[in-house]
């Protein structure tokens, strides 16, 4: 979502005058986008911006240029006042529900005034309805946010604190939107959302739909190559959207779906309001009506009071289920979080342990997954140069990564590959038509 809120925020820019840098040290604008979800990526942002600090003051010196820096996402949001302290030398800091009104405050910016603007409202318009109407350059594949925010306040996560309440885009502006997206290029969508799923909004029948009667909507568009959505919450997995996976073919046979914990105890301390078998049954519909969807899903070991026994709980959903692909983290304790206040804190040593023995597990499973594809075929968007030589990379219908020889012209392009060799983190094919 930030990456889709970046390319936003470029487009704000665009009517200014300002047109994307390909080198930091040409740039007049920094706008640097964050994220609050972990303690890790929140503390990046401070020796980011000491870096930003050198770069400015060298524009300055050197070319008498007066840089200007923007926080923006959800640090901003969270940490407006402390990053002006602790950051002096930041112009802007905007929360992800304002910056619709980056270019405002950039033309306020008086360069002999050393105050900062900080604009970190929950404005009651909605930022969509002010970006810009054009959009920059997109590639092969775009991010389309459909829904954003969360009413769930599971006990560990900022979410809720820092995009606010949910909020669901109408489908018309949606297809809107999607039809410029493939205007400028775009052959493939990631439906985006913190909980996509929830997505409950204008339809375009004037009744409210759900995230599944959208994703048929969208698949009309002939166009269109391929739907993609993120991240879903098991509560919102309701018949239409499993029954989208049977009967729509643009729709890939993918799904992340996080649980967190394979413990019932640990799920109800976290607030998820569903038990492990809740998640095992929708899986199991799911798996009824599509078989071959891969599974994804989000892990957080040593959240307060998780004993080994909750740990085996979790080692055990993640071998009944069988993962495609995963991602795991160590609890981190966020300010202003109900857990963050629990005193049964697991030890760090004992986190990082499970970290272990929980990544071991999921890769073996991810491995065997990529293995098992040797040899199929799938039909694929190209959609970059590889980072190895000449390569070219697209994903399969199943996310994993694959590398091909081929002609950079093939960019944009749908081909058919065979895989020759299933690594842990990618596929390698020939095209063969
Ligand atoms: N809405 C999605 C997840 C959005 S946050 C859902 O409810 O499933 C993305 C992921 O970050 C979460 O699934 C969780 O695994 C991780 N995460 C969020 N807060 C965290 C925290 N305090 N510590 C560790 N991981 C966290
Ligand atoms: Fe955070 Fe997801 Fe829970 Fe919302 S549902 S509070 S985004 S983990």
């Amino acid at each position: 979502m930030n990456a889709y809120d970046s390319d936003r925020m470029k487009d704000s820019l665009l009517p200014l005058g300002y047109q994307e840098s390909k080198d930091l040290q040409d740039a007049d604008i920094i706008v640097i986008n964050t994220c609050h979800i972990r303690e890790k990526a929140s503390e990046k942002v401070f020796s980011e911006l000491g870096r930003l600090r050198k770069v400015k003051e060298r524009a300055a010196e050197q070319q008498n240029r007066q840089v200007k820096i923007v926080v923006a996402g959800c640090v901003a949001q969270a940490e407006g006042e402390e990053i002006t302290k602790r950051a002096p030398w930041v112009d802007i800091v905007v929360g992800p529900q304002t910056y619709h009104r980056l270019p405002d405050l950039v033309a306020k910016l008086d360069p002999l005034d050393r105050r900062h603007l900080i604009d970190t409202d929950f404005p009651p318009e909605t930022k969509f309805d002010f970006l810009p109407e054009k959009i920059g350059k997109r590639g092969p594949t775009a991010f389309l946010s459909v829904q954003e925010g969360c009413d769930k306040f599971c006990s560990f996560c900022v979410v809720p604190y820092t995009r606010g309440s949910e909020f669901s885009r109408s489908a018309k502006a949606i297809i809107n939107e999607a039809k410029k997206l493939i205007s400028s290029g775009t052959k493939e969508l990631t439906l985006l959302g913190q909980n996509v799923n929830a997505w409950h909004g204008d339809g375009l029948d004037g009744k409210e739909w759900g995230l599944g009667r959208l994703i048929r909507e969208l698949a009309d568009l002939p166009e269109l190559y391929r739907i993609r959505y993120t991240t879903s919450h098991p509560l919102d997995m309701d018949d239409e959207l499993i029954n989208a996976h049977a009967e729509v073919d643009k729709l890939i046979p993918y799904l992340h779906l996080p649980i967190q914990s394979g413990s019932d105890k640990i799920l109800h301390a976290m607030n998820r309001r569903h038990t492990a078998l809740d998640y095992i049954r929708i899986i199991e519909r799911l798996r009824s009506v599509r078989e071959d969807v891969a599974m994804s899903g989000d892990f957080i070991v040593g959240f307060p009071g998780e004993t080994d026994k909750d740990f085996a709980d979790t080692i055990n959903l993640i071998n009944k289920i069988g993962y495609a692909s995963a991602y795991s983290f160590k609890y981190s304790a966020r300010p202003g979080t109900p857990a963050a206040d629990k005193s049964e804190q697991v030890l760090e040593h004992v986190k990082s342990q499970r970290l272990l023995a929980l990544q071991q597990l999921l890769d073996a499973q991810q491995y065997a997954f990529n293995k098992n594809c040797e040899s199929m075929e799938f039909e694929v968007l190209v959609e970059r140069k590889g980072l190895k030589g000449s390569k070219l990379n697209a994903r399969t219908p199943y996310m994993q990564s694959v590398y091909f020889e081929g002609s950079e012209s093939l960019i944009g392009k749908i081909v058919r590959v065979k895989v020759s060799d299933g690594r842990q983190n990618s596929l390698f094919a020939e095209i063969i038509s």
